[in-house]
């Protein structure tokens, strides 16, 4: 893909240049020419000379004439202008040549001011050709306030088969794609395409990529620009940008425009009295006049892009505007695969990587994620000098991305290595000995940079839509296993529990505020998700009393749960001993190590 610069800054250069060289000419060469070689003589010796048929050339200026030696074509003469009516047909009378280009001998004021017009004209010109040049093809065109990139199609361009996995997104963009190649096939049966679609997704699920990835397949110019470039400090300023955005899309229609991030000017607007943000309102105003505005079959369609949906102001969202929603989720296991393989392409690989074991440790993980999964692989291969990725970098680069590097240097005292060997071996015996919680896979106790003194990495074997009340149970006692562990064995709690209170507390509130999960408030929903993509924090929507009963029901419901963790654990302390001291000597452990000594009689 290709991004076409404004041509303003190097024809500020060339100006530059000109008029220095123009300047040097004038000051320098010239006039030391002109004074070596054009002797000053009086008016007397030009007729005389005239008279006898000396003079080869004349140029008559306004104050002065300036002539040529017949004998000696070399040698010129200056002298001042006479009043003089009948010069002309003397000089006809003698033979001479005038007129004609001698020496150019104007004064250096004239000739500055002739060389600055000329100067100017260069430049106009310059533009001119440069203007035409850029203008020439379909794909470009010529640049006003708007600062859109324009992308014009090239080799190097991404394509559809770049983004892997969306393949419902994909579906609709080919459609659209498909109008601006062949409307006629639309029209026919009376179909109008829609003005705009909107890309809603959470960051780094590769909306932006198949916006450029559309400019790719489409044969079409595509104005790209991101909401944030809209916003300005001079109220209307945003608002000029959209108008002149759309004025230079209508004149490339058939074409793409692209608004990135479009929740930076799409919020919804204010209804409180403050009057809220005038410059943002305006440009958001501006938007939905212009997306009125504009006819459909010229063939413009609007894309954008955005993480909270739920922000945007309903009025973009309605019929005729951004009518079409296109989802684009995070990756399935199938999807995550597939984003793998694409990125996989671009370095060399070990033949025995397994793609589908990667794919299904980065549960959760998003396209730019793998994609830097991918990318840490590669650079751990080449810090340890090897000619190509394995399954083991890709291993190690899942868990970097997913709780950062390893703190080498990081020094644990022996007890406290001892303790998170205990917490980690607690969480994962919770986890395998109630039936429904997935297999661990791995346990380690050496710290990350994210914080984490150790951890138990579960991988489910398949993918998981639908989680039952008893494995929400199962996971919070999962998560309160680790502090169970210590509890039972050193009679005293740590810090190092921290993480798991937060999930612990935020699964058991989801199942009662939001999954229905609680006798007493049945099927109500008590809390509503703001944004789903960014966090997902949530709003009460009900009575403090009410709320603080909810708080009740949360601790009940965790209570329960690290009650039956420290059960298990009791149930099981001579595993517990055996692996945490297992775990303490090797510091990481598989999850067959782990079952191994489980199952060991
Ligand atoms: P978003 O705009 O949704 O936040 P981007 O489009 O900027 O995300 O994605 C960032 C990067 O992540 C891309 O440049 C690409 O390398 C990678 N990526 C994300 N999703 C995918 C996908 N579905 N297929 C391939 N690569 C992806
Ligand atoms: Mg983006
Ligand atoms: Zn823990």
């Amino acid at each position: 893909m290709k991004e076409v610069k404004s041509p303003k800054k190097p024809l500020i250069y060339y100006y530059c240049i000109a008029l220095a060289v123009i300047f040097l000419l004038n000051n320098l060469l010239f006039p030391k020419m002109l004074e070596m070689q054009i002797k000053e003589v009086d008016y007397g010796t030009f007729l005389s000379m005239l008279e006898e048929e000396n003079i080869e050339e004349v140029e008559v200026e306004e104050n002065q004439i300036v002539f040529s030696d017949r004998q000696d074509p070399q040698k010129f003469y200056k002298t001042g202008r006479m009043e003089d009516p009948d010069l002309v047909d003397r000089l006809h009378a003698a033979n001479v040549r005038f007129g004609s280009e001698i020496v150019q001998q104007a004064s250096p004021i004239v000739s500055w001011f002739i060389s600055i017009v000329l100067m100017i004209l260069l430049g106009q010109l310059l533009s001119h050709y440069m203007m035409k040049k850029m203008g020439g093809g379909p794909q470009s065109m010529t640049f006003g306030k708007s600062n859109a990139k324009i992308y014009v199609e090239s080799k190097t361009g991404i394509k559809f088969s770049d983004v892997a996995g969306e393949d419902e997104a994909k579906e609709i963009l080919t459609e659209i794609v498909d109008f601006l190649h062949n409307p006629g096939k639309y029209t026919e049966i009376g179909a109008s395409l829609p003005k705009g679609a909107l890309l809603v997704g959470p960051p780094g699920t590769g909306k932006t990529l198949l916006a450029k990835a559309v400019a790719g397949e489409a044969n079409v110019p595509f104005f790209s620009i991101s909401g944030s470039e809209f916003v300005e400090m001079f109220v209307g300023m945003g608002a000029a940008k959209v108008r002149d955005l759309f004025k230079q899309a209508n004149e490339k229609a058939p074409c793409i425009v692209f608004i990135d991030e479009i929740d930076t000017i799409g919020k919804k607007r204010d209804s409180g009295a403050m009057g809220g943000n005038d410059e943002r309102e305006q440009t958001l105003n501006q938007l939905l006049t212009e997306m009125d505005g504009f006819d459909g079959r010229k063939g413009v369609i609007i894309l954008a892009a955005t993480n909270r949906p739920d922000s945007l102001d309903p009025a973009l969202l309605r019929p005729g505007r951004f009518d079409r929603r296109v989802p684009v989720e995070l990756p399935d296991l199938k999807g995550r695969e597939d984003i793998l393989k694409v990125h996989a392409k671009k370095i060399k690989l070990s033949e025995s990587v397994d793609f589908n074991a990667i794919a299904r440790m980065a549960a959760g993980a998003s396209g730019a994620e793998l994609a830097n999964i991918i990318n840490e692989g590669a650079l751990r291969a080449v810090r340890d000098g090897r000619k190509f990725v394995t399954q083991a970098d890709l291993e190690e680069s899942v868990e970097v991305v997913i709780a950062g590097y390893q703190k080498k240097n990081k020094v644990l005292s022996d007890k406290e290595k001892l303790i998170v060997s205990y917490h980690e071996i607690g969480h994962a015996l919770v986890a395998a000995k109630q039936t429904n919680s997935a297999p661990v896979t791995k346990i380690t106790i050496i710290p990350r940079t994210s914080g984490a003194l150790g951890y138990t990495m579960q991988v489910e074997a398949q993918e998981q839509n639908l989680m039952s009340k008893e494995e929400l149970e199962n996971k919070i006692a999962t998560l309160t296993g680790g502090r169970a562990a210590e509890e039972l064995i050193f009679h005293s709690i740590t810090t190092g529990a921290s993480n798991d209170i937060e999930q612990a507390t935020k699964l058991a509130r989801g199942m009662i505020t939001r999954y229905g999960m609680s006798d007493d408030f049945d099927m109500v929903a008590l809390e509503t998700v703001n944004n789903p993509y960014l966090g997902a924090d949530t709003t009460l929507a009900c009575s403090p009393e009410t709320s603080a009963i909810i708080d009740q029901k949360v601790v009940t419901l965790v209570r329960e749960q690290h009650q039956k963790a420290l059960q298990i654990l009791n149930e099981n302390l001579p595993k517990l001993h055996e692996l945490a001291k297992y775990l303490y000597e090797k510091e990481t452990i598989t999850g067959e190590e782990f079952m191994e000594i489980l199952n060991r009689p």
